[in-house]
């Protein structure tokens, strides 16, 4: 990362950040910002330092997840700054510079890697335990900016879904990582099964287990599998996280090993 960006690099801003926590997945839409701001969530409410960095350039939802749509951070001369959330997080989202958060985000490459630059080095998070940074999706340009910025240091956790095409993506997420050097913490297998609203039975939608499958295919942690469930949809569009809801759940069961490392 130094000898892509100078002097004025990621040093600056986060250099006091205790540990990188970065959220990727091999293709959009699998659930990536939700495993990302549940984690951010967990890791606050379990009393650390948070700084939760929503770098998603294609559809930047951590406002939205949080309950912060419409907020806007304050930007100094040289710095922008984190918005409050609760008690011990600290949040910094594209989203919160876009005019409409339901238009299309239209930016040519170089506009967006600006961007990713900008974040990644121009927030003051003051001293953090944890920084959890909602990646970019795929392997392509923007997430390979974003974890060069961050550093090897970085440490990922990849979401799928148990369909072949996000399990081959996400075996490209993992090439992706090891050829950088970045440790992988695990993976997240998302909407794997539906749970009845009514009597709670879990139906598979996928055959079962492709995300175990892979993990242990590519000798990486299988941290836990989250079925779809109409709850985190709701505590999505509430802004409210798993977290608060219901601390058996999945998700909050598929993250405490991070959680409580
Ligand atoms: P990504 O960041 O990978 O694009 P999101 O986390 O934004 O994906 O999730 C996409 C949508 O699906 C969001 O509206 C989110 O609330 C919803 N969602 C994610 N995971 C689940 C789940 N397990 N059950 C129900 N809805 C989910």
């Amino acid at each position: 990362a130094a000898q892509t960006f100078g002097e004025e690099g990621p040093v600056k801003t986060l250099g006091r950040i205790g540990s990188k926590l970065v959220v990727l997945s091999g293709k959009g839409g699998v659930g990536k910002s939700t495993v990302a701001v549940n984690l951010a969530v967990g890791l606050a409410r379990a009393g650390r330092k948070v700084g939760l960095l929503d770098v998603d350039v294609h559809g930047p939802s951590v406002p939205r997840l949080l309950g912060l749509t419409g907020t806007r951070p304050m930007i100094g001369e040289d710095a922008m700054y984190p918005v409050g959330w609760r008690n011990n997080l600290r949040v910094m989202s594209l989203g919160f510079f876009l005019p409409d958060p339901e238009q299309a985000v239209i930016w040519r490459g170089p506009v967006k890697m600006g961007l990713i630059r900008h974040f990644l080095t121009e927030v003051r998070w003051g001293d953090l335990d944890h920084l959890v940074v909602d990646c970019p999706p795929g392997t392509g340009d923007e997430p390979l900016s974003v974890l060069q910025l961050l550093g090897t240091d970085a440490q990922a956790v990849i979401v799928t879904t148990p369909q072949g095409v996000a399990v081959d993506d996400v075996r490209r997420s993992v090439g992706f990582c090891r050829e950088l050097g970045n440790p992988i913490l695990g993976i997240v297998e998302n909407m794997g099964g539906y749970v009845c609203p009514k009597c709670g039975e879990l139906t598979p939608l996928f055959p079962a287990g492709g995300g175990e499958a892979l993990a242990a295919e590519q000798g990486v942690t299988f941290l836990g599998r989250i079925p779809l469930h109409p709850d985190l949809t709701s505590a999505g569009d509430a802004g409210r996280s798993l977290y608060e809801a219901d601390a058996a759940h999945p998700i909050v069961r598929a993250l405490a090993p991070i959680v409580e490392r």
